[in-house]
């Protein structure tokens, strides 16, 4: 824990040892589910949430993603306490996945993500196919959390989906802030985290929350990929209001989760 503040990872990728060619781990370590949860909790992560990803490029059917969300959820199960997991769903089987949320849902998982398009052979998050199934997560007032989207493709999914609660992935470098900080005013259910590229520009963070308000933005990692506590002090460091910190580490989390702790 980071004194002063509950800090929940919004965007990581745990570890299941079951589940072969899930570790995203590119220096070899954390390489198990104890030790992936024993760092989260080391760095000051109080709780976290995410997909259990894999890569499947060229999926024949849905097996594969209703393989991670299996793994996934055995962990959540697991780490009752500490880890939310994030279903996957894929545009190429509708069905499949309409059936994958309404299963989750009544178990009661809320998130959906990280959606990470190009590893799972589709490119866009505004057809037809996957507008139909967000409209059921909509509906079912599920969060769901996007890699980064591009500007447009973002814009038509909004447009179409209003009140969606979606999470776009990654800040990235200062022209794709820019843009996306014009959709972010545009959509009021449209938010943001902040793992990835861009905390560590200097700054990015304050931009952030004067032109699209703390309440849009959520702490996240991309643990294991990336590093937690660079993240931890990026917030922490920057010269923002201890009301935003406090609203960026767990606040936007809880509402949009809508779970209790
Ligand atoms: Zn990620």
């Amino acid at each position: 824990m980071i004194e002063g503040f509950r800090i929940v990872d919004a965007h990581c990728h745990p570890i299941n040892d079951n589940l072969a060619n899930s570790k995203f781990n590119a220096y070899g370590s954390p390489d198990n589910a104890v030790d992936f949860f024993a760092d989260m909790r080391a760095y000051g992560m109080d709780f976290c949430v995410g997909s259990v990803i894999r890569s499947t490029k060229e999926p024949v059917d849905f097996t594969p993603f209703a393989e991670t969300n299996a793994a996934g959820f055995e962990l959540e199960e697991k780490y009752p306490d500490f880890y939310q997991t994030g279903i996957r769903i894929n545009p190429l089987f509708v069905k499949d996945s309409i059936a994958e949320l309404e299963k989750y849902h009544k178990k009661g998982v809320t998130w959906i993500g990280e959606l990470v398009p190009y590893m799972s052979g589709y490119t866009s998050i505004s057809t037809p196919e996957i507008l139909e199934i967000f409209g059921v997560a909509r509906d079912m007032g599920m969060t769901v959390n996007i890699h980064s989207p591009g500007t447009e493709d973002l814009d038509r999914l909004m447009k179409n989906l209003p009140d969606l609660k979606v999470v776009a992935a990654h800040p990235g470098e200062r022209a794709a802030v820019l843009e996306r900080t014009e959709l972010m005013k545009k959509h009021k259910n449209l938010h943001w985290d902040i793992s990835g590229t861009g905390l560590f520009r200097w700054g990015m963070l304050r931009y952030l929350v004067e032109q699209c308000g703390a309440e849009k933005l959520l702490f996240g990692t991309d643990f294991p990929i990336c590093n937690i506590s660079m993240q931890v002090y990026g917030v922490l460091s920057e010269k923002i209001s201890e009301e935003a910190k406090a609203a960026i580490f767990s606040g936007n989390y809880d509402r949009l989760s809508g779970r209790s702790r």
